[in-house]
């Protein structure tokens, strides 16, 4: 049991909040219970993750996608009247890290994602106003652009889409997870071999082409799956609580 105040001030510190100029709040969204056992972490606050948590009886919620992005009507009704209700009268609290959890060099999505795909880690790029976000490296072995997008439909549950095309053997990749597509011209200007996002856009395709890079789509969801279950399991052994990660799908 910790006191919610506690967690997000370590949470809040861990990532270096203060660091980033995001769209959204980070830390607390909506305020619950003020002391926490149990943690239910997803990467959306969808209606479906809130039910969820409810029915674990969690305390407070923990994801990378949550609510009050910038230029989004701010009035709370329709489906968010309806999300923000349900946490109010279950009284569990929405904490949210959207960039500082894609860029924390140990515990981010980006960090995660590169763990898992075999990568290490040899710089970075692609800030917005603040900490770079995309990482760039090496792969543990030479592969062809069909067998690193083999491995990445087998490591991250989800087969990409691949477009583009560069050098037969892919040696140096750059990465960056969810819809971070247009980053693929400051890989391509780093002379890197592959890119890999979350998600594709048209115009997308033409530059990969043209630049001569391959570039993989692996899924805006199926990339930032990992920053919140690192950051619970953080939370988890630092306060002695129960996390639960509840997946719940989603094909983009
Ligand atoms: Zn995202």
């Amino acid at each position: 049991m910790v006191d919610l105040q506690e967690l997000l001030f370590f949470a809040d510190t861990t990532l270096d909040i203060g660091a980033f100029r995001d769209y959204c709040p980070n830390g607390l969204q909506v305020e619950g219970r003020s002391e926490v056992q149990r943690l239910v972490s997803g990467v959306s606050a969808c209606r479906d993750l809130i039910e969820q948590a409810v029915e674990l009886e969690a305390d407070a919620i923990l994801v990378h996608h949550g609510y009050f992005w910038k230029g989004e009507n701010g009035r709370i009704t329709g489906i968010k009247r309806e999300r923000i209700r349900r946490l109010l009268s279950a009284d569990i609290s929405l904490i949210a890290y959207h960039l500082p959890l894609d860029a924390h060099p140990a515990l981010g999505n980006n960090a995660q994602l590169g763990q898992r795909l075999g990568f290490d880690v040899q710089g970075s790029f692609g800030g917005v106003g603040g900490p770079d976000l995309a990482l760039m490296g090496g792969i543990d072995s030479l592969l062809t652009s069909s067998e690193l997008g083999a491995r990445i439909g087998e490591r991250l549950g989800r087969e990409p889409q691949h477009v583009g095309s560069g050098p037969e053997t892919i040696r140096s990749v750059g990465w960056c997870s969810g819809a971070a597509q247009s980053y693929i011209e400051q890989a391509a200007a780093l002379g890197l071999d592959a890119f890999i996002s979350g998600e594709i856009s048209e115009q997308t395709v033409h530059i990969a082409r043209e630049a001569g890079i391959h570039y993989f789509a692996a899924g805006h969801h199926a990339t930032e799956r990992y920053g919140v279950q690192a950051l619970g399991a953080a939370l988890a052994e630092n306060f002695a609580l129960e996390h639960h990660f509840v997946d719940i799908d989603n094909p983009v």
